[in-house]
């Protein structure tokens, strides 16, 4: 599949901060939002093995599930229009006068938008067995499958055996299973919940064999800031901050959450010293364009 992806543009950013030097902690953010500005960061990992496989059995239309402000959407959306196929995204809650940017670029990308009542939205199964046509094939909400978070295991590929810890977002958990499962023994994998949802960890569990679930890794849920795209202005304050000190741009579902949550352990000494941390930018920063105009600097 051959889709404009700028895998030579990932970088690792280095953090610099006192607070780091004062308790010998080496930070850095692995930069895989660079790899697209819609298909950005972690959506392309777990759309990958997804498209082949759909591919591989000649499905024509790819049709998955989200709400809002789902940029698994609007990547599934970009990468089948570059693929050569079809897209349906099946929308939570009616269709407002005002679409969110998110959804327009899904909708601008080709991909057919199908609104479903909350309560309905509820129900997968009955959806599917309403609205399938015999050559769609489904993704789940945010990529979650066992195909999705292979496809984010190879985000390890930029990161070594040196780090001591991987923090990343998450939503449906896919990422941070996919990261635990190529994890090496010492490694500690830490999750930043998004969201609200005290289960997400049984959905990373579900997606983990036994010996995977032996492996060091921890959910934290005290950074989802009222929920899930939720953005009080103490959010939009350290966005600006982190850009103003470090030129790292951030998106305010996932990684401004992932890197408040970083700074925040930091100060209360959760690393010992000596550590050393990979923050994964998993992307996202078109959602920020739901924003005011001038809210953010970048
Ligand atoms: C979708 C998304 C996530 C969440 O990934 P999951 O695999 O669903 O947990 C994290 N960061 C960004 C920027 C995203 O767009």
């Amino acid at each position: 599949m051959n889709l404009p992806l700028e895998f030579d543009k990932v970088f690792v950013q280095p953090i610099m901060d006192p607070v780091l030097t004062e308790r010998s902690i080496e930070v850095s953010v692995l930069r895989i939002d660079k790899l697209h500005p819609v298909i950005s960061g972690n959506k392309w990992f777990k759309l990958k093995y997804h498209l082949e496989d759909a591919a591989d059995k000649d499905f024509g239309t790819i049709a998955s599930f989200g709400g809002a402000y789902s940029n698994h959407l609007a990547a599934t959306a970009f990468a089948c229009k570059e693929a050569g196929l079809k897209s349906v995204g099946i929308i939570r809650g009616e269709r407002d006068a005002h679409l969110s940017h998110t959804l327009q670029q899904a909708e601008e990308d080709g991909m057919q938008l199908i609104f479903v009542s909350r309560n309905d939205f509820k129900d997968i199964k009955n959806i599917k067995e309403k609205l399938s046509q015999p050559d769609w094939y489904w993704i789940n909400t945010g990529g979650y499958s066992l195909l999705g978070a292979k496809g984010a295991a190879e985000i390890f590929n930029w990161i070594d055996d040196s780090y001591t810890h991987i923090l990343c977002a998450a939503g449906t958990g896919t990422m941070m299973a996919g990261l635990i499962k190529a994890a090496k023994e010492p490694q500690t994998i830490i999750g930043i919940n998004s969201m609200k949802n005290e289960k997400l960890l049984n959905d990373v569990n579900d997606l983990l064999s036994e010996i995977e679930i032996q492996k060091k890794y921890a959910l934290l849920h005290d950074y989802h800031f009222g929920g899930f795209a939720k953005h009080p202005a103490a959010l939009i304050d350290f966005m600006k901050r982190i850009w103003h000190e470090q030129q790292l741009p951030t998106d305010i579902v996932y990684t401004a959450k992932l890197l408040f949550a970083a700074y925040d352990l930091i100060q209360k000494k959760y690393f010992q010293e000596n550590s050393k941390l990979m923050i994964i930018h998993s992307g996202g920063l078109q959602g920020n364009l739901s924003l005011p105009p001038n809210t953010l600097p970048f």
